[in-house]
């Protein structure tokens, strides 16, 4: 870390937050960050941390404090759900009954209740991932509380497409926001379901108009990533 570098990410890290309401939750997205620079945002006083790779969330959660409270938001593989399953603290990226299932599987077997978000596919983009409003409403449907009892789900995530094209974007999470609102009464518990993840660097304040009320931000408070 270069000198300066704690009085620069203060700086970031408080327009940050002053652009945000208070009931927003914000995830510092520290994939490709060095445990120092997390460490540096820690100390400023942030505990909710996102990343994307389970190697390395876990080997920067083994380094840190226990009371981060760590996000996963990548692609999460099955085969990584025992790995993040004894500390996580949200999984963003569920998109569908397989993964739910193992989740469930390795949650019972750790005794806890594990948090988990659906992630919907609203950009336009190909590469990324998550369930369509209709898989979206068939799993809500085939929901079984008994077989599902160590996952709470607690709403929904989504990426806008990476565009300057504002129209798009904002039509994107508006859907994403009206699919939220349709699905709370049909979520398992509905006051759990209380959870919108949307929102980056790029399109934060899109993403807060249309109703998020968690938002991933990562380069507009560690600065640009190599
Ligand atoms: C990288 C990433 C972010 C943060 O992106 P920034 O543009 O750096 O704010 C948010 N959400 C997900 C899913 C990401 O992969």
């Amino acid at each position: 870390m270069k000198d300066g570098y704690a009085t620069a990410l203060g700086l970031r890290y408080e327009a940050v937050k002053r652009a945000l309401p208070a009931a927003v939750t914000l995830v510092a997205v520290s994939k490709k960050r060095s445990v120092e620079e997390i460490r540096a945002l820690y100390d400023l006083g942030h505990r909710d941390f996102g990343e994307n790779y389970a190697q390395e969330l876990r080997a920067k959660q083994s380094e840190l404090p226990a009371d981060i409270r760590w996000h996963f938001i990548g692609h999460l593989q099955r085969s990584n759900v025992r790995h993040l399953v004894p500390f996580i603290h949200l999984i963003h990226g569920i998109d569908g009954a397989p993964l739910l299932d193992e989740v469930q599987k390795r949650a019972a077997a750790a005794d806890r209740v594990v948090d988990v978000l659906l992630q919907i596919h609203v950009a336009q983009e190909e590469t990324k991932h998550g369930l369509d409003a209709d898989e979206a409403r068939a799993l809500l449907q085939s929901w079984s509380t008994a077989d599902r009892a160590s996952i709470r789900l607690r709403g929904l995530m989504g990426m806008a497409t990476n565009t300057e094209d504002h129209e798009l974007v904002r039509r994107e999470f508006e859907r994403l926001a009206a699919l939220f609102q349709e699905l709370k009464p049909q979520a398992p518990v509905p006051q759990a379901f209380d959870t919108l993840s949307a929102g980056m660097s790029g399109d934060l304040g899109l993403a807060l108009a249309a109703g998020s009320n968690l938002v991933r931000v990562g380069t507009a408070i560690f600065g640009e990533r190599d």
